[in-house]
């Protein structure tokens, strides 16, 4: 097994990506701090980012150290939301070849939207777990190179690079507020932050519709659970049966752990939007809507949330939107 990644490598995964990734902004939300009594909230605008999400830097990390042999052979995986744009993105300009699994199920336009980012797309299999076993099968009968979402040391160094971002424009930063699912963000940002400052508090914000985290860090090993769908879809998914890296990491670093529930994460969406007209998708709410509920407490702190990703269906967007809008107009 391969080291736990370090801030070095962080370092390290800040230089390689820079072709490939763009700093993102932060922008104030002096709103939220008032009702939330902090000292100050700012936003990190990962939806701003190439592809739509965070999950760029990662990919971009894995992928461009890869050596000469493994590039001509290229890259499989079998995400079909965040993680499958950002390794066809990065792939397709890198000129490596690359492979996406999608079940049937997944819409059509998701794979067209691969396809046009320049990755060739696999589709096999009634479900997620039967494109998983086409990607297994890429990878043994073509040796094809696996990118995984978040279990491997490079795409954790790489998420970890917005904790740099963040520290260097505002160094102040005591609460760092992170998406939390499979663990590669969180891991990655904490363990930065805290090597930067080990006072830095890091809460991790799941979904109560898919717990696989919080039920895994109880249990001591990884766990499935048994998930609804949400709007917060990018949430969704577990850990992976054989965790080495995010699970150990996620335990040492989380201080405060949180279960957002399906109003929280609309309130959040519509706050970010009709506030500062940020088209955020579920799973890059969370933070807004849990501050916005009150079931956090950070007053007198300087507060920074990541809204991770944009990548949102239009029509359930809408309906978001519209939902909040009458509540807001008529009570
Ligand atoms: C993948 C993703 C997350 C969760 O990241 P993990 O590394 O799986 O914890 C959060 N938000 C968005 C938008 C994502 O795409």
């Amino acid at each position: 097994m391969k080291s736990m990644p370090s801030l070095l490598d962080v370092y390290q995964a800040r230089r390689r990506i820079r072709s490939m990734v763009r700093e993102t902004p932060v922008i104030m939300a002096p709103e939220l701090a008032g009702r939330s009594g902090a000292q100050s909230v700012h936003f990190k605008l990962e939806c701003r980012q190439h592809t739509g999400a965070f999950k760029v830097r990662g990919a971009a990390n894995k992928i461009l150290s890869l050596g000469e042999d493994a590039r001509q052979r290229g890259v499989v995986t079998f995400s079909t939301g965040n993680h499958g744009k950002a390794v066809a993105f990065v792939a397709g300009r890198a000129g490596i070849p690359a492979t996406v699994c999608l079940s049937e199920h997944v819409p059509a336009y998701r794979a067209e939207m691969i396809r046009q980012l320049g990755a060739q797309v696999s589709v096999k299999g009634r479900s997620q777990d039967e494109a998983e076993q086409n990607y297994r099968e890429l990878m043994q009968d073509r040796g094809l190179i696996p990118v995984v979402p978040f279990d491997d040391p490079l795409i954790i160094a790489g998420q970890g690079t917005i904790a740099l971002e963040i520290l260097r424009e505002l160094p102040e930063t005591q609460v760092l507020m992170i998406p939390l699912s499979g663990g590669g963000l969180l891991a990655g940002m904490a363990m930065a932050a805290r090597s930067i400052n080990p006072g830095m508090h890091i809460v991790g914000l799941s979904i109560d519709r898919s717990p696989a985290m919080v039920e895994s860090l109880k249990a001591g090993k990884p766990v499935q659970v048994e998930e609804k769908p949400s709007l917060a879809d990018s949430l969704l998914g577990g850990i992976g049966f054989e965790n080495h890296y995010t699970l150990p990491m996620v335990e040492k670093y989380v201080d405060e752990h949180l279960l957002v529930g399906e109003e929280e994460i609309k309130a959040g969406m519509f706050h970010l939007f009709d506030t500062h007209r940020i088209i955020a998708e579920g799973a890059a709410a969370v933070g807004a809507g849990i501050m916005l509920s009150g079931r956090i407490d950070v007053k007198g702190k300087r507060v920074v949330s990541i809204v991770s990703g944009g990548t949102v269906d239009t029509a359930a967007y809408l309906q978001v939107l519209q939902e909040r809008l009458e509540r807001k107009t008529h009570p």
